[in-house]
């Protein structure tokens, strides 16, 4: 097992229901570390960059609408396997076919609100990271 780092984003339908602690339990839990956290809004312009993949899909002006529509809070999660480790906590896309006791299925709202991000390989892991953190902030 190696140590890894993955992004995670506690979107704005969890942080507008006050889940924040309940989430972060979840990833404690689970034995990942927060290493680095911090409580932004995103602009649009910033939340349609962090999307750019998505910028052909149906979904992306929506998202990237609702992903700036209130407060996020931003985290650097570390542990073994942490990419992988913090897509299973998550749960699949949709809350609908998210496994039970996953965070997107005990707290996602719809398969636009679903609570939280989390990087999908340790490549975009990286970029994302350093999207949003610079090395000083992050203190492991
Ligand atoms: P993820 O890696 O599980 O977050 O899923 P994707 O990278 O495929 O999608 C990014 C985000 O776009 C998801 O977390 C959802 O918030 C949103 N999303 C994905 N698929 C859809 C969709 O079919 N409709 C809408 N409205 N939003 C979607």
């Amino acid at each position: 097992m190696s140590i890894q780092r993955t992004l995670s984003i506690i979107k704005p339908d969890a942080v507008a229901r006050n889940l924040i602690g309940s989430i972060n339990s979840r990833f404690e839990q689970a034995g990942l570390r927060i290493i680095a956290m911090k409580r932004i809004q995103l602009t649009k312009e910033q939340a349609k960059k962090f999307y750019d993949v998505h910028k052909e899909r149906a979904f992306f002006d929506s998202l990237c609408d609702y992903m700036s529509s209130g407060p996020v809070v931003i985290q650097v999660l570390a542990g073994d396997n942490a990419v992988l480790k913090n897509r299973e906590i998550m749960g699949a896309t949709n809350p609908a076919n998210a496994e039970i006791g996953t965070i997107r299925r005990d707290f996602g709202e719809s398969i636009e609100h679903n609570a939280v991000h989390g990087s999908d390989s340790p490549e975009s892991a990286e970029m994302e990271i350093r999207f949003f953190f610079s090395e000083t902030d992050i203190i492991d």
